[in-house]
């Protein structure tokens, strides 16, 4: 059965809400994605029924919330296929899960000289924390470069990987070029030749199947707000070998086995890299998430967004003028483009008064916005939630918008 979207987008309350007295066409889903009455509700009853600090204290509250929080660690074992339920991390996004890889991985195996590999089409989030490492450690970024329709030059990987190479951090899906990226063929080429794998999820894991035996990849990190989830939750995969290895990041409650001032040990995994209090509520909802998710099947919602997505494109390019930034083979559910010498504050300006919102600018890709010579783009990204009728209105307003600002 195909999914039924008029009843899916009754569980978004906020698409029901008019902005400047128009209908809202939500279309910024790659920077956050609406959340479902399921998920709300999920996280109130945990602020409503169940208040108690996880794992501590011996009373019934706080055992419900131990209860549910290591519940989500089960689904999301469970959501990306993960071997054993030590290896899922809680983090606070996938910005924390990469710097916390960059911070211990780095610590006990990155040394003066070695090289660490990204691609051109990263997000801040996937570079930064390596150029902090590198710093650190008196190491080594090498770029892997972009073809001109927005695809990986695999080929130049075989040179950049040397003896030095200890690690490729690359992203699945692009933010800004919806580029579905050949992770699979990188992780046995980096095998081959001993590098491990970070792979960004963020932007596959609410479109795609995710199934981290299948990569067989070292690290794996995502967001839960983009995936139907709230904010300030994420997580990392990592396989127990490498996080047994690494020392712990964050330090403070809960990741501690003994505290004495002689000297402090560990908490086995995954709670040596958990210290403090966790955000259990936000790991509830995206229990929640997931749970949505998978009742509308991700095979699903991965054929309607895909068949939105060419719609969308092809109705897009009828426009005079509309250059579209990112023409790959394989591509989900993000349309970067520029419309003459337009620039895409302007069209983002028009668009959000007519009840549109899209995201114009860097997208967090500068050195990506570089490579291309543009200031930004303007973005419409697509969820599950988005209609072929919204579609159309969207190319009738960017449309109305290039006649008023010509
Ligand atoms: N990687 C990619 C590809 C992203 O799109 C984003 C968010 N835009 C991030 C990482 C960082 O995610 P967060 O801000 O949720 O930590």
């Amino acid at each position: 059965m195909s999914l039924d979207i008029q009843s899916i987008r009754k569980d978004f309350p906020i698409l029901e809400q008019k902005v400047y007295g128009k209908p809202y066409a939500y279309f910024d889903n790659a920077a956050t994605a609406l959340r479902p009455l399921q998920v709300l509700d999920a996280m109130s009853k945990i602020y409503y029924q169940f208040n108690g600090n996880p794992h501590r204290g011996a009373h019934y509250m706080s055992n419900q919330t131990t209860l549910a929080y290591e519940h989500v660690r089960d689904q999301v074992h469970a959501f990306i296929n993960a071997p054993l339920r030590e290896e899922i991390i809680f983090t606070r996004g996938a910005t924390e899960s990469i710097n916390l890889v960059a911070y211990s991985f780095g610590d006990a195996f990155i040394n003066e000289g070695d090289e660490i590999i990204v691609s051109e089409m990263e997000h801040h989030a996937n570079i930064v924390p390596w150029q902090l490492l590198v710093q650190r450690k008196k190491a080594v970024l090498k770029v892997l470069p972009i073809t001109d329709r927005g695809e990986l030059m695999l080929e130049k990987l075989d040179e950049l990987i040397t003896s030095k190479t200890k690690l490729i951090a690359i992203c699945l899906v692009s933010n800004v070029l919806g580029t579905v990226n050949p992770v699979k063929e990188i992780i046995e080429k980096a095998h081959a030749r001993n590098v491990r794998v970070l792979i960004d999820a963020t932007q596959s894991i609410q479109h795609l199947k995710t199934d981290v035996q299948q990569l067989d990849c070292d690290f794996l990190v995502f967001s839960g707000h983009k995936m139907y989830g709230p904010t300030g939750v994420g997580c990392l995969y990592g396989k127990k070998e490498l996080l047994d290895a690494m020392p712990p990041f964050m330090a403070g409650g809960e990741m501690i086995d003994k505290v004495s001032f002689k000297g402090t040990t560990f908490n086995e995994l995954p709670y040596k890299f958990e210290a403090g209090t966790p955000n259990f509520t936000e790991v509830v909802g995206l229990g929640a998430a997931i749970d949505y998710i998978n009742n509308l099947g991700l095979d699903k919602v991965a054929g309607y967004e895909h068949e939105l997505l060419e719609y969308t494109t092809s109705k897009l390019k009828e426009i005079d003028g509309m250059r579209i930034i990112g023409e790959a083979r394989n591509k989900t559910s993000v349309i970067s483009f520029l419309v003459g010498k337009i620039h895409p504050y302007d069209i983002g300006m028009f668009l959000d008064k007519m009840g549109f919102a899209v995201r114009t600018g860097h997208h967090c890709a500068e050195p990506l916005m570089d490579w291309y010579g543009i200031p930004g783009t303007v973005r419409v990204s697509l969820a599950v939630y988005n209609t072929f009728d919204e579609a159309d209105r969207l190319v009738e307003a960017i449309k109305k918008t290039i006649q008023m600002l010509s």
